[in-house]
């Protein structure tokens, strides 16, 4: 099956670019969440963070800071999310990773839903950290 954003880094999808280097292409959403919400993405395909050869995630973090931090310079942006899905039931819906850059403006509401976090016994945080471990 034809990769959407394969055909986007091959020019045979358009796409309305922002950078480019040897090893990450950015461009805007389709359908921003945000106004200016763009997605940075390795030029060689992985389908997630499993798949995702870690030099290429390293570029995918460059390219993400340096267009985040300069839309930070402009009175327009207050604060900028940096979010990767990875797998369905994350929200993942384009099995080539990518790298959401989303322009945050003060009282803009948006926020991760259904998220009511609690702050656990310091027992219960070791038990996952040693989880956690065991899998590294
Ligand atoms: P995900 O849910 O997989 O993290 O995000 C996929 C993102 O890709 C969505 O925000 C969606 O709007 C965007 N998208 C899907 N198809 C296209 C496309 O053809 N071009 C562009 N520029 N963005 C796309
Ligand atoms: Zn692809």
């Amino acid at each position: 099956m034809i990769c959407i954003f394969c055909a986007i880094v091959a020019r045979d999808a358009e796409s309305s670019i922002v950078y480019e280097d040897d090893a990450v292409l950015a461009f805007m959403d389709i359908r921003p969440i945000t106004r200016g919400h763009l997605l940075v993405i390795p030029k060689r395909h992985a389908e997630g963070l499993a798949e995702l050869d870690p030099a290429d995630g390293g570029a995918m973090y460059r390219a993400a800071r340096t267009i985040g931090a300069a839309l930070r310079t402009t009175s327009d942006v207050d604060g900028i999310n940096l979010l990767q899905a990875d797998g369905a039931d994350a929200g993942q819906e384009v099995f080539h990773a990518h790298l959401h850059v989303i322009p945050r403006r003060r009282g803009d509401g948006i926020g991760l839903s259904g998220a009511s976090p609690t702050m656990p016994p310091r027992a219960v945080l070791d038990d996952a950290a040693a989880a956690v471990r065991a899998l590294l």
